[in-house]
């Protein structure tokens, strides 16, 4: 009896178990050998593309996009255990799956703090409200930051693609930086005092959310389609050129990179340009993951700004002091230079508002082989600390006095980067 009682308990776990690995959402990473007009074919059956890579497309499969390929007779190569390798795919379990990247809530609670711990130099605002109702938080910092001082600003945001969880830790890292330097840090307190630095890390809690608790490769936000899918690109759906044409954003719902009905008819795109408005910003970066690479405009067309050369030189400066930190050599570029184009971005947008800087900074990795969004929690902090000497420089630069022009003769040994070619990932 009590052997037959134990016999049974092991088949239910064993059904249990067996059930449980159909249910569970097994995604993988998988390749198709590449060949002429496969990529976008792909794209247009709805398949979420990575990366090119080695004569191979990688592109993330769910179990049902795994069953599409059988159906579609294209084999197909599982890539995840390499892709993982040295990479873990998900940092540790220990304060759930996103470890040491912040939550909404968490990092709700660390702005929170870092405004009352230093009330006089942060001020904690809300610039809108996610669709599903979350707040999209902005830091000030700034000497007498409750004040309006009419100073210049510079904006840093974070987390436009949910799964880019690095996107919204090297803004708050910013943040914090300034805030503890202010006292000891000569070259802070210079910029601190000088301007408004405004700090939005996360524009899309409601992706991150879902990334993080749900499926980890969630991109767009979580709109509701008219067609039943969810979400839309938030960096497809800026007011400048927006569905300029279908390769720079896509018009089907289902789509990675789908641009929403109108321009800006999202709250949290439509409370970044609202917000972006009512502040003087000589500079904007948008952080985003990964490709290792800076961009300036255009993006919606391979052509030059009437400041290409300019800003050309700035993204090198920024590459340039960048690289001693770790050794990464970031890619710079104008963003339509390389893979793709993207249209209603958000570069693209405020360069057209404004004729300020404004950099999309893809972190590393360079490529998906390379751990892809996946980094590891202990590259948080040294990630942050390469990016901040080109964000003291964009700060220095918004907050100079606008007639003021550098006269030093730069250093040429270190030559622009060769291009990568063919290897961006979709960030
Ligand atoms: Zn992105």
């Amino acid at each position: 009896m009590k052997n037959a009682l134990r016999s049974l308990m092991f088949m239910g776990l064993a059904v249990l178990l067996f059930s449980s690995a159909f249910v569970m959402d097994r995604t993988e990473v998988v390749s198709v050998a590449k060949s002429a007009g496969r990529a976008a074919w792909l794209t247009s059956l709805g398949f979420d593309l990575l990366a090119e890579h080695d004569g191979r497309i990688f592109l993330v499969a769910s179990p049902e996009d795994l069953a599409r390929l059988a159906d579609l007779r294209l084999p197909f190569r599982d890539e995840t255990a390499r892709l993982r390798a040295g990479h873990p795919a998900e940092p540790a379990p220990a304060g759930g799956i996103n470890g040491d990247y912040h939550s909404y809530r968490e990092l709700e609670a660390e702005l929170t703090a870092l405004a009352q711990n230093y009330p006089s130099l942060a001020k904690l605002s809300t610039i809108g409200r996610s669709l599903e109702g979350r707040n999209l938080y902005a830091l000030k910092v700034s000497d007498n930051a409750a004040l309006d001082e009419q100073e210049p600003a510079f904006l840093v945001v974070g987390c436009h693609h949910a799964r880019e969880w690095i996107s919204v830790e090297v803004p708050l890292l910013f943040a914090r930086h300034l805030l503890e330097e202010y006292a000891r840090n000569g070259e802070v307190q210079d910029i601190v005092n000088r301007g408004e630095i405004w700090v939005v890390p996360l524009l899309n809690p409601d992706g991150l959310e879902y990334s993080i608790h749900v499926y980890r490769y969630w991109r767009k936000n979580r709109r509701l389609n008219a067609d039943g899918s969810f979400g839309i690109d938030l960096n497809r759906n800026y007011g400048y050129k927006w569905g300029y044409d279908d390769v720079g954003s896509s018009g089907t719902p289902a789509s990675e990179v789908y641009r929403g009905t109108a321009p800006f008819s999202e709250p949290e795109t439509d409370a970044c340009q609202r917000f972006f408005r009512q502040h003087d910003f000589r500079a904007l970066v948008s952080y985003h993951s990964y490709s290792q690479i800076i961009l300036y405009p255009w993006g919606y067309i391979d052509a030059p700004t009437d400041k290409d050369a300019a800003l050309a030189e700035m993204a090198r400066t920024m590459a340039e002091l960048m690289r001693p930190v770790n050794g990464r050599l970031y890619d710079f570029d104008r963003a339509a230079v390389g893979l793709y184009t993207t249209n209603g971005d958000t570069t693209d947008w405020a360069y057209a508002e404004s004729g300020i800087p404004a950099f999309t900074i893809e972190l590393p990795p360079v490529d998906i082989l390379h751990g892809g969004f996946f980094n590891k929690e202990t590259d948080i902090l040294p990630l942050f600390r390469e990016n901040l000497p080109a964000l003291l420089f964009l700060a220095q630069t918004a907050f100079a006095a606008p007639s003021q022009e550098s006269g030093n003769e730069r250093d040429e040994r270190t030559a622009a980067p060769p291009r990568r070619g063919g290897d961006r990932g979709k960030d």
